[in-house]
């Protein structure tokens, strides 16, 4: 299986997708093609458990990467660092709602399902096309790539790790998270700003030449764990059709019926990967685009106009707080037929006038995909307090967005397939939020007493990881503005 760039031809081998992130044009790479899985397919990965179909999905997007080296990458993943055997439990919450909970990992974040395979991938990628360097991971991050990045690749050999974060656009958790991050080859730094000009600031940094130079002097070389590298996609795809799978096994679906997915989206990673999963045959019917207030994607499935120009919000659900989707560039590949001409104009509109429209009929064809919506914070917090109220079943502010624009969808559409709604956060994580929307009048302050009162009042227990926090030693201190990114590298590596 090859890849491609999404802003012009190529063809680049699976290994070289992974050790690079990012094309050479600046584009992403996507697969050229993808595989299918029939009837019979579906059925043996029913049969199997989730680090089966793991391999199996795996293998069918990276060729490059022998049986060996995959089933290796997946056993180091996901054997031993989840809470339970099976990293992804489906979990139903009122009649035909299925919470697909995805935190379970070493972080209490979906993102632990993509980046504890991702460094496996990324040494084994980066044995073969690499040319012996070290590379250096280069991290953007609205709270949770950071902690999930920084867990997967500590004192991982022939790797280095640095993570920026926006300073008071994180939860108080997900800064002690990543500031009390041990490993002798990780680096932390806080931006004096958002989470778009920390990303902003490592795109410009992976394309600073005498950066690259100065590094490869040093035998290191950039490589990219944000949601642009192929490999963090790829072991996302599987939990869509894993759900899938499973609910044909608990006798939820009949084979080959339809079904929706709702997702808390910021970057456009999360649900596209879905969409990967759809057109390998995965039946699902409509993906719900879940926005917080930064309602860009959803304004952009109803108008056709992705526009950036907006105020930007600061909410309950922080991972969700962009206002650049980065992965959006390849859902525009797959509408456009591949039109890499197009999607580099496009590209261009959006860094030079934060702004782009698509054609009427590509709209049409988006719409059939997808249904977007958006929700509040207050809404968001109804919806924690409801579910918890009527089912017992607690969720996250981001997994709650999720959660009210699909009762939403299913209100204005009267389609009442049964529905997966991807769990992104453990509640813990967020429990300054949480506990007020389920009836906590006065919750403390403190991070720590707050758990303690979660806990208390739900009768769940407080993740092991979260848990492990208290009275950690701050081992990064420094922050920065974003005009001084650069420097920060430099004073690390160099
Ligand atoms: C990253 C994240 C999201 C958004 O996922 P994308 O792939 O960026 O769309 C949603 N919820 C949580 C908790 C996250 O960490």
């Amino acid at each position: 299986m090859d890849y491609t760039s999404t802003r012009s031809q190529c063809s680049v081998g699976s290994a070289r997708t992974i050790a690079q992130g990012i094309a050479d044009d600046g584009g992403l790479f996507v697969p050229r093609s993808f595989p299918r899985l029939d009837a019979t397919a579906m059925q043996k990965l029913a049969a199997g458990d989730y680090r089966a179909r793991a391999r199996e999905i795996l293998s069918l997007y990276l060729t490059d990467f022998t049986a060996d080296e995959i089933a290796h990458s997946v056993g180091a993943a996901y054997s031993g660092k989840f809470e339970n055997d099976d990293p992804a439990p489906l979990v139903e919450a009122g009649e035909g709602r299925f919470f697909l909970e995805l935190w379970h990992g070493p972080t209490c974040a979906f993102k632990d399902m993509a980046l504890q395979l991702l460094p496996h991938l990324l040494t084994a990628a980066a044995g073969k096309v690499g040319g012996g360097k070290e590379s250096v991971i280069l991290v953007a991050t609205s709270g949770d790539t950071g902690k999930a990045a920084l867990d997967g690749f500590a004192d991982i050999p022939g790797t280095k790790i640095v993570v920026f974060y926006p300073q008071d656009g994180v939860s108080a958790m997900q800064k002690l998270q990543m500031i009390s991050q041990r490993g002798s080859n990780v680096f932390v730094c806080g931006i004096a700003g958002n989470f778009d000009h920390a990303q902003s600031g490592v795109k410009a940094i992976f394309s600073d030449e005498a950066m690259k130079r100065d590094l490869a002097a040093k035998n290191l070389t950039f490589s990219s764990a944000n949601s642009i590298n192929f490999g963090r996609l790829a072991p996302q795809i599987v939990y869509y059709v894993s759900a899938y799978c499973d609910l044909v096994r608990r006798k939820k679906l009949v084979p080959g019926q339809r079904f929706n997915v709702a997702v808390p989206t910021g970057n456009f990673g999360n649900i596209l990967a879905g969409v990967y999963a759809r057109i390998m045959g995965v039946p699902v019917g409509k993906f719900i685009c879940a926005s917080n207030r930064n309602a860009v994607l959803s304004d952009f499935i109803a108008t056709g106009v992705y526009d950036r120009n907006r105020e930007f919000f600061t909410t309950t659900s922080p991972s969700m707080d962009i206002l650049i989707s980065s992965n959006l560039e390849r859902m525009l590949h797959l509408l456009s037929g591949g039109d890499g001409e197009f999607v580099g104009r496009k590209m261009e509109q959006l860094r030079t006038t934060g702004r782009y429209a698509i054609p009427e009929a590509m709209l049409a064809q988006l719409q059939e995909i997808f249904f977007g919506g958006s929700c509040d914070d207050e809404a968001g917090a109804r919806r924690i307090g409801k579910l918890f109220s009527e089912t017992h079943y607690l969720v996250d502010p981001h997994t709650a967005v999720a959660a009210e624009v699909c009762e939403r969808y299913r209100e204005a559409t009267g389609d009442a397939s049964p529905c997966v709604i991807v769990s992104t956060a453990s509640p813990y994580k967020f429990a300054g939020a949480v506990l007020p929307a389920i009836g906590v009048k006065t919750p403390p302050s403190d991070g720590f007493a707050m758990l303690e009162k979660l806990s208390e009042t739900t009768g769940t227990e407080i993740p092991a990881p979260l848990a492990a926090l208290r009275g950690a030693e701050i081992l990064h201190k420094t922050s920065v503005a974003p005009s001084e990114m650069a420097r920060f590298i430099r004073d690390a590596l160099l």
